[in-house]
């Protein structure tokens, strides 16, 4: 994502403490910060299961709350796919400039449905290290949100309540180069054109 050429300065700080991203409130904190609510705190309380899927409830209340807003601005009685997939771009573009990684939307697929995401330097996965397990809950959750989203809002699609679910395929720290979020339909393999109705 070419975010460097796009946006100079992204964050505006002002005084009393307040620093503002593309207009939201965001606060900095270190990535172990992260890890350790991840490890320490989400997977001693609910074991990894339990902690991945909160973890990934988290990134999709968030995300969903994030398209609701962000939608609020664009008209959808046209170009729907197009204004779908611009909310998709933003939220991955507010990732890339919060320092969660670099995001590449490899597929989009609204009629499928299916999404492919590739993330690059992942702060989920490298401040988790080589586990051996998917570190990425966050976002799994998240692409899935938008996802979810623009099914209901783009009626077009003519699936508004298709049930859809996410995984990731591959993580760096199960020892893969880079990590990639897939959300599809649940019973469906977006990888390939077989569609299971
Ligand atoms: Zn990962």
């Amino acid at each position: 994502m070419d975010l460097e050429k796009d946006i100079k300065l992204p964050y505006e700080v002002y005084k009393g403490g307040v620093i503002r991203l593309f207009e939201k409130r965001v606060v900095v904190v270190p990535a172990d910060f992260i890890a350790s609510i991840n490890e320490e705190v989400l997977k001693s309380k609910l074991g990894l299961k339990g902690a991945q899927s909160v973890r990934r409830q988290i990134g999709f209340e968030a995300a969903f709350e994030y398209a609701k807003n962000y939608g609020k601005n664009l008209k959808f009685d046209k170009n729907l796919d197009c204004n779908c997939k611009i909310i998709m771009e933003k939220y991955l573009e507010m990732a890339h400039a919060r320092g969660w990684g670099d995001f590449f939307i490899e597929e989009l697929d609204f009629d499928k449905p299916c999404i492919v995401v590739r993330i690059e330097n992942s702060l989920e996965a490298e401040s988790l290290g080589k586990t051996g397990v998917s570190s990425c809950q966050y976002w799994v959750g998240g692409v899935a949100g938008i996802l979810k989203y623009s099914l209901e809002k783009c009626i077009n699609h003519n699936h508004p309540k298709v049930s859809i679910d996410g995984r990731e395929e591959k993580c760096v720290s199960k020892g893969d180069e880079y990590c990639e979020i897939v959300v599809e339909r649940t019973g469906k393999n977006c990888m390939t054109d077989e569609l299971m109705d």
